[in-house]
């Protein structure tokens, strides 16, 4: 098989560019939007608004609206503190496995997408088929928002996207969302003694808290009924509470840190409703009696929509088909499917690589996952051919 050969010397390539999300992957994105442009492929490049970003879309087949996304993130999380057995920039390859920071998660799915453009190319394709490789998903899918956004605008409309995340190419149609907050309460500080000239940050927290708690109970009630994750309803954490100085004195500033893992988009809705109308008719009229300029703010470290499961699902049933896999599955893990599923597209999550892999030290990917990802992404070149 001579695109396995071809593979793996693109994902050699690949790895080499070391993308760790903190650093520019303009080079890497160069490297990609060459060897599409040499397949034919119409490319276009958005970069961020520091420049040293950017992500790629790129088009084979028709100019219509009903593609296949096949999509990847080109960042790597870092391999600081990390005991390697190789250079994790130089891929290796020892019995049967490619060893190299991202050989999973996920330059090797797309270095099986892109060894593909050119057979693609050659074929009359009766719906595009668009390559979308972001930056910035380890860090809270910045790129993938972006890009997003950008197609909206532009009015794009595929009908389809493959999350190439590693998966051991099991066909994955769902997983939870992972929003994550700050919320900051500036009140005002005096003695001890004296509580009602004050307004105690750590005392409005915790009603804060408490609110958390009941959301949690609620948010059961609300659970689908036919929800396959675990736990099936939406979950919220309250991971830090931090705030206060000493016994006599009234705490000026808190901070709660906490999350949740919306199974639906309408809990998240229906979670930061609720909390806003309580923070505003509740807790700061009775914080800005004492002093007007105390205040609440809520600050976004996060939030990765989730990829909720549909009853209908074309791309889900295509490579079901495709592979002859006899059942599909969630992960606990986030991805950038959610982004592209609001956009209207149906979505699965479908890679080579094993997710036990990614992150760690020797991550790799096998031959024999990517011998398995080289024929999905053929066979679907077959079925989308006129
Ligand atoms: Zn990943």
């Amino acid at each position: 098989m001579t695109t396995l050969s071809e593979t793996t010397e693109i994902l050699r390539d690949l790895i080499a560019f070391p993308t760790v999300s903190t650093d520019s992957n303009l080079a890497c994105i160069g490297y990609l939007a060459d060897r599409l442009e040499r397949a034919g492929a119409r490319v276009e490049v958005y970069q961020d608004d520091t420049g040293a970003k950017a992500n790629l879309w790129a088009t084979l087949g028709p100019d219509t609206d009903g593609g296949i996304v096949l999509s990847g993130h080109s960042d790597v999380v870092p391999v600081t503190d990390q005991d390697w057995t190789s250079d994790p920039f130089v891929m290796d390859e020892r019995a049967g496995l490619l060893y190299g920071r991202g050989a999973c998660d996920m330059k090797g799915f797309i270095a099986a997408a892109v060894a593909m453009a050119p057979l693609y190319a050659a074929r009359d394709l009766a719906r595009p088929i668009h390559f979308a490789f972001t930056h910035d998903e380890e860090t809270g899918c910045l790129g993938g928002q972006a890009l997003v956004t950008e197609l909206q605008n532009r009015g794009y409309r595929p009908a389809m996207a493959i999350i190439g995340e590693p998966t051991e190419m099991r066909i994955i149609e769902g997983h939870k969302g992972c929003f994550e907050y700050s919320t900051h309460f500036h009140g005002l500080e005096g003695h001890g003694s004296g509580p009602d000239l004050g307004v105690n940050a750590v005392e409005y927290a915790v009603r804060y808290v408490s609110r958390l708690l009941e959301l949690k109970d609620k948010l059961r009630h609300r659970c689908p009924p036919d929800s396959q994750f675990e736990p099936p309803w939406t979950t919220i954490n309250t991971g830090a509470l931090i705030g206060g100085v000493a016994h006599n004195v009234i705490p000026g500033k808190a901070r709660v840190d906490w999350e949740m893992r919306p199974v639906q988009k309408s809990d998240a809705d229906f979670v930061k409703q609720d909390l806003h109308h309580f923070c505003t008719h509740h807790l700061l009229p009775a914080m800005q009696a004492v002093d007007p300029s105390a205040s609440i703010h809520t600050e976004v470290i996060g939030e990765v929509v989730g990829l909720e499961p549909m009853d209908q699902n074309a791309i889900r049933d295509l490579v079901v088909e495709l592979t002859g896999a006899n059942a599909t599955d969630l992960v606990p893990f986030g991805t950038e499917a959610g982004l592209f599923q609001q956009l209207g597209m149906d979505v699965i999550v479908c890679g080579p690589g094993s997710i036990a892999q990614a992150h760690k030290p020797d991550e790799f990917v096998s031959l024999d996952q990517m011998v398995q990802c080289l024929s999905m992404l053929e066979k679907l070149g077959d079925k989308v051919s006129a």
